[in-house]
């Protein structure tokens, strides 16, 4: 693979000296200069035979790119893993040297830091991990800076979006949080960043990095019912403050289906976007939410994903496009496929090429729209989903006036968290209960029985 890679990779800069007009919405002429960032070696990492993680899913979501040409698009970079300083951006100095030192042949020299550091079944010592983490967060790094530079509109890195890592700590199949670094890196040049999250999960890690910012709107969509994975994203967490109202969560049961899924993703992103005024969009499109996944509980077909994807792109900001969860693998590439290709504007036949490598893995259709939509059954009522909208417009009338801020206010303000905010956070965390251990415990549990199939 990584020849046919080192092939068709090529650099341009075409687009440096335009300056991209924002919201373009409703123009059908906004054709974006795309980038495609991947280095093949992140998918050759193992988790563990049992573990849902399989980073093999971004070969499979490159085959597909590749066998629908759709490089012909776009600009490839085959991006460098990031550095130790990079991480340290937004991670603790201890928690990186011990990603750096274990192994799983070294883990029982550690055993003090396995514990303080959470490492267990969801976040396992595999061989490689600290060379894994970097190589998703160098590629989102890359992305990111292409955005900066204006040599792309539309950045992607299929490897990135591990929504979960904190700085401290790893958590939900996440060592390092590429997002954060990726939106602390947009915040030197950028006023204001939206943040989405279309997991399955809540996105909590980069809701709390910027729980106190107003420079950071951070928005989620996911399943929770206060015991799901990772236990937060009700709605009333909107930050604190000057980041009160600048998280919003949308908070859904199992079983959504397209209709009301893209339906309410709209009817909240358009007044958000034209309330919060982003410079630059970060849009996690975790696959987890699609109907079929291992992990998953909702009933979303590939083009319903797809379509809170290209409501986005409508809006012709500078866009990171990441990936994130998604534990079939089949269909995590076939969404990530068909995502890129309205990225680049290109309509994609729905019989995969025939000379797809590995095309039997996609039987029996062959199709890159299999029906994933009739799972389960919807437990969002209009009600519930009424209720939620309303909720979510309400804070949405608080973002009137988006703050305007001097430059030199950056590096961000995640660090000069106040005792108060940190006292929120930390109750946050422990969902009420001043016992971290219990809740941690009864979350984990949770968790295991996602892990079993
Ligand atoms: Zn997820």
């Amino acid at each position: 693979m990584s020849e046919v890679i080192s092939e068709i990779t090529f650099f341009k800069d075409k687009k440096s000296e335009e300056k991209t007009p924002l919201y373009q919405s409703k123009l059908s002429s906004y054709s974006p200069n795309v980038s495609y960032h991947y280095n093949p070696r992140v998918s050759e990492y193992h988790y563990g035979v049992k573990h849902p993680m399989k980073p093999f899913r971004l070969m499979l979501t490159d085959h597909l790119v590749i066998g629908y040409k759709l490089y012909e698009k776009m600009d490839l970079y085959t991006p460098k893993p990031a550095s130790k300083d990079e991480l340290l951006e937004f991670h603790s100095n201890d928690y990186i040297e011990f990603l750096e030192r274990v192994t799983p042949d070294n883990s029982n020299k550690f055993a003090q830091q396995l514990k303080d550091f959470n490492i267990g079944d969801d976040c396992p010592v595999f061989d490689g991990l600290y060379d894994y983490s970097r190589l998703y967060s160098g590629a989102s790094l890359d992305a990111t800076e292409k955005l900066i530079q204006g040599n792309s509109d539309i950045a992607i890195n299929w490897s990135g979006g591990l929504h979960h890592a904190k700085k401290f700590e790893p958590s939900g199949f996440c060592y390092v949080n590429d997002i954060v670094l990726s939106i602390l890196n947009l915040l030197r040049y950028h006023p204001r960043v939206l943040y989405i999250d279309i997991d399955l999960h809540h996105g909590d890690g980069v809701q709390e990095a910027f729980y106190n910012s107003d420079r950071v709107m951070s928005v989620s969509f996911h399943k929770y019912n206060g015991l799901f994975f990772p236990g937060t994203g009700n709605l009333d967490e909107s930050g604190v403050g000057r980041g009160k109202n600048y998280s919003l969560n949308i908070p859904l049961n199992d079983g959504i289906d397209d209709e009301s899924y893209i339906r309410l993703f709209k009817s909240i992103m358009e007044p958000l976007i034209t309330s919060f005024k982003p410079t630059a969009i970060v849009q996690q499109c975790g696959a987890d939410s699609l109907g079929h996944d291992r992990l998953g509980c909702f009933n979303l077909n590939i083009k319903a994903h797809g379509e809170c994807v290209n409501f986005i792109k409508s809006f012709g900001l500078p866009l990171l496009v990441l990936g994130g969860g998604g534990y079939t693998p089949r269909n995590v590439s076939r969404l990530w496929c068909y995502e890129t290709s309205i990225m680049t504007d290109v309509n994609l036949d729905s019989k995969l090429p025939e000379s797809l490598p590995f095309r039997n893995y996609f039987n029996p259709d062959c199709s890159l729209h299999p029906n994933l939509g009739d799972k389960l059954d919807n437990k969002n009522t209009k009600k519930y989903l009424e209720n939620v909208k309303a909720k979510c417009l309400e804070q949405i009338r608080f973002l009137n006036g988006a703050p305007s801020v001097q430059m030199n206010e950056i590096p961000p303000d995640f660090k000069k968290l106040t005792p108060e905010e940190e006292a929120e956070i930390n109750e946050l965390n422990n969902d009420g209960n001043n016992e971290d251990r219990i809740m941690r415990d009864i979350k984990d549990e949770a968790r295991n029985g996602e892990l079993v199939e």
